[in-house]
């Protein structure tokens, strides 16, 4: 048999986070208690009638934009009719035929290269109820009803569970970024529906594809495609290619394997049409290029980046990118003027560490930039040592004080003459047969006076300032 190519397609939803759902009032929380957050719409009471949430698409838009799609002249939402328990309305309000973003094109690091990844559509649409199976009965909790779902299908242009998963943890990051949404797989807000096929190496034709339905974590991702190369695979060497067909299929965690559900060929016909209940909505050039205003600048590029014109390890600069407000944190730094490299070690070793003990935010940490420079400024000029620095790095934070504040009570040199001659005074008191010695012509003993006096101030007075006064003393 010829060498196979394996050809994955990704459809992967992303929950948004929204103060309300998509098309209702209700609270768009996760919530314990069964249908707590719920609005007569999303039970679909008769009568009611869904309102865009304005967040939603402008969230939806700025994505678009952020994956170099083309966006739509206007926004439009479709009807996407079938009946099921977890859909009260007998239809999902999606977008079909003017998806909000289509044809993108990304940059993902696979590996240590980029590799191109590219977009179909992305579009907006309605989470579904969920259902809960008991033994003998199922119940519907509606709090997911009208959760604001973000979908987008890649094109077949993956290869390898590496490449699809290091799409997913790329995209996770970019909905992070951009604020869109937690993209928490724990809580399942990342569900993706996972297409393999597999093909002679040289052939121009994609294989059959097969589905894979609604797997919500990496691992499952990488489960899946792993199983399904193997499996189709084997199939073909046995020349049982005609046995994978177009199916859609479920991931069981339990044993590794995906299991067959339904044949795409009895395929349900959705009758889509224009959501008549919702006006179309004209997207200006003008509110687009705002929305546009506010995407930041993105992982990989601040990565890329930091190595490339900062100096930073991969290493380094990954660990710096996972979560923006680090990364924004420490582009502050730089915004200082500060080394990049002293800044980045800083972060990773002394205040990663320290966020992760303490179960505390770096945007909440006292500690901002600007004091994290004054400190360095001070271990530079050598007015501490690197372990008073970290003393004082924990005392700032823990006390909410500057590092100036620290520097002169415990570390600055005491140059205070009043301060300095009275205990000098006291040392010579109780040092007489040495002053005694001093006179009869011993000047060596003179060091002896300026070491008693460094072991009281622990090192700390003004080494020129003690002379002066011991010299005077001494007369
Ligand atoms: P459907 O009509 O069944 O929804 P689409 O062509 O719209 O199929 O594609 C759905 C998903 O399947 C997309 O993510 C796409 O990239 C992927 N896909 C399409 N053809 C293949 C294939 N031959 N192998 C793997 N994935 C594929
Ligand atoms: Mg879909």
């Amino acid at each position: 048999m010829k060498k196979q190519i394996a050809t994955i397609g990704l459809e992967m939803h992303c929950e948004f986070k929204s103060n309300s759902k998509v098309f209702s009032a209700a609270k768009n929380a996760y919530s314990e208690i069964p249908n707590s957050n719920i609005a007569p719409l999303d039970m679909a009471f008769p009568g009611t009638l869904p309102v865009v949430n304005k967040k939603c698409v402008k969230d939806a838009l700025k994505v678009s934009i952020a994956l170099n799609c083309t966006q739509p002249e206007y926004m439009v939402f479709d009807r996407k009719n079938y009946y099921y328990p977890d859909l009260p309305k007998g239809y999902q309000i999606t977008q079909m035929a003017y998806p909000i973003g289509i044809n993108g094109k990304i940059y993902i690091e696979v590996n240590g290269k980029l590799i191109p990844a590219y977009i179909h559509d992305v579009h907006l649409e309605e989470d579904s109820a969920s259902l809960d199976h008991f033994f003998d009965t199922s119940n519907i909790d509606y709090n997911r009803c009208g959760v604001p779902l973000f979908e987008l299908v890649t094109e077949p242009c993956f290869h390898s569970a590496e490449e699809a998963t290091a799409f997913i943890e790329h995209m996770i990051r970019v909905y992070r970024y951009l604020g869109v949404s937690d993209a928490d797989t724990k809580r399942g807000q990342i569900r993706c529906d996972v297409n393999v096929s597999i093909a002679d190496e040289d052939s121009k034709e994609l294989g059959t594809k097969v589905e894979t339905k609604n797997v919500n974590s990496l691992g499952g991702v990488a489960g899946v495609i792993n199983y399904e190369i193997a499996r189709q695979t084997k199939l073909k060497e046995e020349g049982r290619y005609d046995e994978v067909e177009q199916e859609t299929r479920r991931w069981d965690e339990e044993t590794g394997t995906t299991i067959r559900m339904r044949s795409k060929v009895d395929a349900i016909d959705y009758k889509y049409f224009v959501e008549p209940n919702i006006p179309k909505y004209k997207m200006s050039d003008e509110w687009k290029k705002k929305v546009a205003s506010t995407i930041p600048r993105l992982h990989l590029e601040r990565k890329i980046d930091y190595i490339n014109n900062h100096g930073l390890s991969n290493y380094d600069a990954e660990i710096l990118v996972k979560e923006k407000a680090i990364s924004d944190y420490f582009e502050e730094c730089l915004a200082l003027q500060m080394d990049a490299k002293a800044a980045a070690n800083w972060i990773i070793t002394q205040i990663l560490g320290y966020i992760n003990k303490n179960n505390t935010n770096i945007n909440d940490l006292y500690l901002t930039p600007k004091r994290l420079k004054d400190l360095i400024d001070e271990l530079d000029k050598k007015t501490i040592s690197s372990k008073q620095a970290k003393e004082i790095f924990e005392k700032v934070i823990e006390e909410k004080k500057e590092v100036s504040d620290f520097i002169s009570k415990e570390n600055a040199q005491i140059s205070d003459k009043d301060e300095l001659t009275k205990m000098i005074e006291e040392i010579l008191a109780n040092n007489q047969s040495q002053i005694a010695e001093y006179k009869n012509g011993r000047t060596n003993i003179f060091d002896y006076f300026v070491g008693q006096v460094m072991k009281q101030t622990r090192g700390k007075a003004n080494p020129v300032l003690t002379k002066e006064i011991l010299t005077e003393k001494l007369k």
